[in-house]
């Protein structure tokens, strides 16, 4: 098994010895997932980067993590198989030889 798949496990048991799944619902995991990024987001407002405090970044990013990787289920969403296809297309928009060094988005290449 994975450590994808060993997380979600984990995330499971955990929901279901809450009797959670109720909740859990596509919506309102997406929802969650956004909730959760905004939480992250608060770790880096009106700070410097030496003025992060880590264990909130990793708190937060581990929150949305946990939507992300329960919405994926709820959806039998493969992880690995949904990230491959995307940075194929990643791949496919940013091409080394037109987006090294460059911020710009994929349109404005
Ligand atoms: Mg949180």
């Amino acid at each position: 098994m994975g450590e994808i798949a060993e997380f979600t496990k984990k995330i499971l048991k955990f929901r279901d010895d809450r009797n959670w799944k109720k909740f859990h619902n596509g919506k309102d995991l997406a929802l969650c997932l956004g909730a959760e990024a905004g939480e992250l987001l608060e770790v880096f407002l009106w700070k410097k980067d030496t003025e992060i405090d880590k264990q909130a970044l990793q708190d937060e990013l581990a929150d949305v993590m946990y939507c992300a990787l329960l919405l994926a289920y709820t959806y039998k969403l493969n992880v690995k198989d949904i990230m491959d296809a995307k940075m194929k297309k990643n791949e496919l928009k940013y091409p080394a030889s037109k987006a090294k060094n460059s911020s710009k988005k994929y349109n404005k290449l």
